[in-house]
């Protein structure tokens, strides 16, 4: 057997397509270009890197942007400041807080001071508290890219049993309730599991969120499992092992160019979202 590759490099730039014209329609109807913010604190080069990624994303699909940088040295306060700032600004229809923050500040009280209508990387609490309950909400950018990947590829998820390693706020903890809400059966795996061996083995779809270069065996995958990797370490290496999962796997993400682009894309597509909801607003 051979999987599948999940391929969500593709998707996405086929998805960018799709975004460029309703960005154009929206214009041509006499709307404001739709635009996300980005806040970037400290210098990072990773985190300057990602939010470079999401900045060329916005020009691709005829979106505009509006980069904040702020230093190291930052407080909360400031923080706060800027982000009220961007939550009064007409302009702006999406705030990206680029995760994570330099650790004098308070990151919570931060992705939550982001009024709800402008989540588009959905971070809130409150957003995610819709989501989990089946409202209305910007979904967490990865998890939400994820089950747009899951569904473009039709991988059944009704009643199949799903595995995520990890519990993070932005990750995991979406992830896992995004599945419940598409009926799978859903275990949640983090540093205090025992057995994850045996966890994961149990899984039709594993989904890696965790962190760790390759800490998920490839020998563990059940044989016909759709493997999802969430991911990236340096040299091109995901949270679960590559060798030897292509002829166990039913399917699986590559890193990169699986997770990483439908993130970037769910971002900018709840952006636009954001811009058409404002519109019917006014
Ligand atoms: P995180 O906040 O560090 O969370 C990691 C999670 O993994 C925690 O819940 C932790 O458990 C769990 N964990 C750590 N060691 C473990 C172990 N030995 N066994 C089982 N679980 C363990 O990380 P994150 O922000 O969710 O990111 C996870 C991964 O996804 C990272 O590789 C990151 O680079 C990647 N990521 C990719 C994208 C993308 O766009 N492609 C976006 C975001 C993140 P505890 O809760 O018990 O500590």
């Amino acid at each position: 057997m051979s999987a599948l590759i999940l391929d969500g490099k593709a998707l996405a730039k086929s998805r960018e397509e799709q975004l460029h014209s309703s960005v154009e329609k929206l214009i041509a109807d006499g709307g404001r270009k739709p635009t996300l913010a980005t806040i970037l604190v400290g210098d990072d080069p990773a985190s300057a890197t990602y939010v470079q990624m999401k900045i060329n994303a916005c020009k691709r699909v005829g979106m505009g942007s509006l980069s904040i940088e702020m230093p190291a040295s930052t407080t909360t306060e400031q923080l706060l400041a800027e982000i009220n700032r961007l939550n009064n600004d007409a302009s702006v229809n999406g705030i990206l807080l680029q995760h994570p923050v330099p650790d004098q500040i308070d990151e919570r009280a931060c992705f939550d001071s982001i009024a709800i209508e402008k989540d588009v990387d959905g971070v809130t609490t409150q957003g995610f508290g819709r989501m989990a309950m089946g409202e209305p909400a910007f979904g967490s950018a990865t998890p939400a890219g994820i089950m747009t990947l899951l569904r473009h590829y039709d991988i059944p998820m009704e009643g199949k049993h799903a595995v995520v390693v990890g519990r993070s706020p932005i990750l995991g903890k979406p992830m896992a309730a995004m599945l419940l809400n598409a009926n799978a059966t859903v275990t949640i795996c983090h540093s205090r599991t025992e057995d994850l061996a045996e966890q994961v083995g149990r899984a039709d779809i594993v989904v890696g969120a965790v962190g760790r270069p390759e800490l998920i065996k490839a020998e563990w995958i059940k044989d016909g499992a759709v493997v999802v990797d969430a991911g990236y370490h340096p040299g091109a290496i995901g949270d679960i092992e590559k060798t030897g999962l292509e002829n166990r796997a039913a399917a699986i993400t590559p890193v990169p160019g699986g997770v990483g682009p439908m993130t970037i894309n769910a971002l900018i597509s709840q952006t636009l979202d954001s811009a058409l909801k404002g519109r019917e607003r006014s």
